[in-house]
């Protein structure tokens, strides 16, 4: 089962969801990542295989920042892999997205995104929803609350979702 830890406020966030992803370590996993936002540019970090290897990757890099997602991921669409892991990002890489559970209409959005131009990175099924939630917000022209409202009424499936707007400014 998959984990999903946040965290938004006055600390360092990268240590404090790196913490929390390691108490969630038990429930299995296959690969780990994190997103967070240093001086108005999104960041991603993630590694198949334990906390630690994504750990040891991000070592040295840009960690700093009050805002973060992360992810331990349950593969269900998709092989365990680097690219399969969680943060999925948008198609203007603005939206980084962790998701627990299945989009069951995934096939169906991304055939319609595909058909509009979108280009996939990765096989997941949550990829497909970050890129659907910023088509949305694109052609309409609204926030990313309001695209995910309306994205949501969309798909079908079980799913948490938490999502990082590189536009969006930490305290
Ligand atoms: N269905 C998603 C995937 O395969 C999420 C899996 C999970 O809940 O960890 O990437």
């Amino acid at each position: 089962m998959c984990g999903i830890v946040a965290y938004i406020g006055q600390r360092e966030a990268y240590p404090v969801v790196l913490k929390g992803l390691k108490r969630l370590e038990y429930r299995g996993y296959d690969s780990a990542g994190v997103a967070l936002v240093n001086a108005g540019k999104l960041k991603v970090y993630k590694k198949k295989g334990k906390v630690a290897e994504m750990e040891e990757f991000a070592t040295g890099k840009d960690l700093q920042s009050h805002i973060a997602i992360a992810h331990t991921r349950w593969a269900t669409h998709g092989e365990p892999s680097d690219r399969n892991a969680h943060p999925q990002l948008s198609g203007d890489g603005k939206l980084a997205m962790v998701h627990n559970g299945i989009i069951e209409n995934y096939m169906q959005l991304k055939q319609e995104l595909l058909n509009k131009g979108h280009q996939f990175s990765s096989d997941t099924d949550t990829e497909v929803l970050i890129h659907f939630i910023q088509e949305i917000k694109q052609s309409n022209e609204c926030s990313t609350e309001e695209a995910v409202r309306i994205a949501l009424k969309r798909v079908v499936g079980a799913y948490v979702i938490v999502i990082i707007d590189e536009d969006n400014q930490a305290p």
